[in-house]
């Protein structure tokens, strides 16, 4: 699978998209509004949000929206399975037992969605950081259009890559 391409802008920037459907590429599609938010920041759930609004048609927009309800929910259905597990073992094991199954639990689940991600990649995604925004493309067309209407360069994919998780 080849690495998306990105974009990095200050997070200041308001960035300009070419006026195509950032999934479908059709022309003049209208914008919808596409928030997100930086996970590094985990649990501080006031922190780290970023809201854009991106060139897409009505269908794609539904589409941006879905996946990120979908992502939502593959977050929230693991941790139900995860506390699931755990009170099912302690019912008949010692805690201690319990608390390792969870950890397996969440290791194992974690493994799979980050698999899952990467053998289903977005074809746009928005990574916000604290200070800067990187915007990812599948397309590396789109991403260079992208740059250059942003006076932007694209990010050298290995130091991008450097400590994410894309070895699994
Ligand atoms: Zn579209």
């Amino acid at each position: 699978m080849d690495a998306a391409s990105v974009v990095k802008l200050p997070r200041s920037v308001v960035p300009i998209f070419p006026d195509r459907c950032i999934l479908c590429g059709r022309p003049q599609p209208g914008t919808t509004t596409f928030t997100t938010r930086d996970a590094l920041k985990g649990r501080a759930v006031w922190a780290g949000w970023y809201s854009v609004e991106l060139p897409a048609c009505r269908r794609c927009g539904w589409r941006l929206l879905l996946s990120q309800v979908y992502n939502g929910l593959a977050i929230l259905s693991l941790g139900a399975i995860a506390v699931s597990t755990f009170f099912l073992v302690r019912s008949r094991a010692p805690t201690i037992v319990a608390i390792l199954s969870l950890g397996v639990v969440d290791v194992v689940g974690i493994w799979f969605l980050a698999r899952w991600s990467l053998r289903h990649p977005a074809r746009f995604a928005v990574e916000p950081r604290d200070d800067s925004i990187s915007f990812e493309f599948r397309d590396p067309g789109q991403a260079l259009e992208f740059a250059t209407a942003n006076g932007a360069r694209l990010e050298p994919p290995s130091e991008y890559e450097a400590g994410r998780l894309t070895s699994a």
